[in-house]
């Protein structure tokens, strides 16, 4: 309902020309009143049509060397059993997620320095030839490591942003930098990866304004996927007494993203899953296009403990896929058939 005229208009803006400023959407984002999901959606149907895309997430590897606030995984958080997959068991995962219909690899784990760029490289090759589309989502990295992924066949690579307010990004990241990371986001966009990013939603000192701007560098560095999920306050990390991010304020954020950017790809998150049960169906309501099934081996999924709750509830891999399919059906959507690539329609870009 936006019976505030004032959001009426905005969002009726943001349908028709996908633009708005900082303080419209300050105002969007923080009146209650104002709900740009029934737009969204419009949109979602207008420009990306009913399929879903699903990738199948392995996630291959739980060391890290980084030390990230918000993550179970971080290096410091000696409270967790790690695990590391040998090519040969993430090559047997992505054949099996192959096998079952699934046309993008998602290939995501810690900063593991023990695999070495080359490692990677014959990875992602092996799992190009099986006909699948490759996504990365292994951090930070030199130009010339993600060009050498690059021409071994990956084709997307998300690493979020998590905030684009500097001064919180680097009170959050011990030791990294937040012109780093955006270093490595503009580098990926000109090698020609399909990039994908987003912002954690509800970290401890975020604003609506730094919200609002995180939506606008989306826009600036044009994105081809945004990501957004709750942050899930994580035992062993120094965030684990913060309060979490707000389902109802992801959905807003998943939302905007849609109208600002109508033609990229927007999955319901697995942390949006796991906070709210009816989370994967709400965020399809919301602008999502995606979901990422989580392919790897069940013993390993609780293992890779980024927060709370991850990898409970999925034993079967192809009862998790009937069963994302079912929801999917009964909204009334479809299953997509080919890799599921952004189809740019229109120039997000400013
Ligand atoms: N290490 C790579 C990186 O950081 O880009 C990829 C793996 S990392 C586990 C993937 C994402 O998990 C991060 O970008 C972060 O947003 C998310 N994550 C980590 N801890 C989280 C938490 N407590 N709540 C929600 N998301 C979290
Ligand atoms: Fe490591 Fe990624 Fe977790 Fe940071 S978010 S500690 S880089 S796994």
């Amino acid at each position: 309902m936006n019976a505030n005229s004032e959001f009426g208009t905005l969002i009726n803006i943001l349908e028709n020309e996908h633009v708005i400023d900082k303080a419209g959407l300050v105002n969007l984002l923080t009146c209650d009143d104002a709900d740009p999901v029934y737009a969204a959606d419009r949109i979602r149907k207008i420009f990306v049509g009913e399929d879903v895309h699903l990738r199948g997430l392995i996630e291959f590897s739980s060391y890290c060397c980084r030390t990230c606030f918000y993550c179970g995984l971080r290096a410091a958080n000696n409270n967790i059993k790690r695990f590391r997959m040998g090519p040969e068991e993430i090559i047997e995962c992505a054949k099996h997620a192959v096998s079952c219909g699934l046309k993008t690899i998602v290939l995501q784990s810690g900063e593991d320095k023990s695999f070495t760029i080359n490692d990677l490289c014959k990875i992602v090759n092996r799992i190009k030839g099986m006909d699948a589309a490759v996504t990365l989502s292994i951090g930070e990295l030199s130009k010339s490591e993600y060009t050498a992924l690059k021409n071994a066949g990956a084709d997307r690579y998300l690493l979020r942003i998590e905030t684009s307010n500097e001064q919180l990004y680097e009170s959050l990241h011990p030791g990294m930098s937040y012109k780093n990371r955006v270093r490595c986001l503009y580098d990926l966009k000109e090698l020609g990866y399909e990039t994908g990013t987003c912002c954690l939603i509800g970290l401890p000192g975020q604003t609506p304004e730094m919200l609002a701007d995180d939506l606008l560098f989306f826009k600036e560095l044009d994105a081809d996927m945004i990501g957004m999920g709750p942050f899930i306050p994580c035992a062993g990390t120094p965030l684990e007494l913060q309060d979490g991010g707000d389902v109802g304020a992801v959905l807003k954020m998943m939302a905007l993203a849609r109208l600002l950017m109508p033609d990229i790809n927007i999955p319901a998150t697995t942390a949006l899953g796991i906070k709210d049960s009816g989370g994967y169906k709400k965020g399809l309501g919301c602008g999502a296009n995606v979901i990422m099934p989580n392919m790897g081996r069940s013993e390993y999924k609780k293992l890779y403990a980024i927060y709370p709750g991850k990898g409970e509830g999925i034993t079967n891999l192809e009862n998790q896929i009937e069963a994302i399919k079912s929801t999917v059906f009964k909204l009334g959507r479809s299953i997509g058939r080919d890799y599921g690539n952004r189809k740019r329609l229109i120039d997000n870009h400013y």
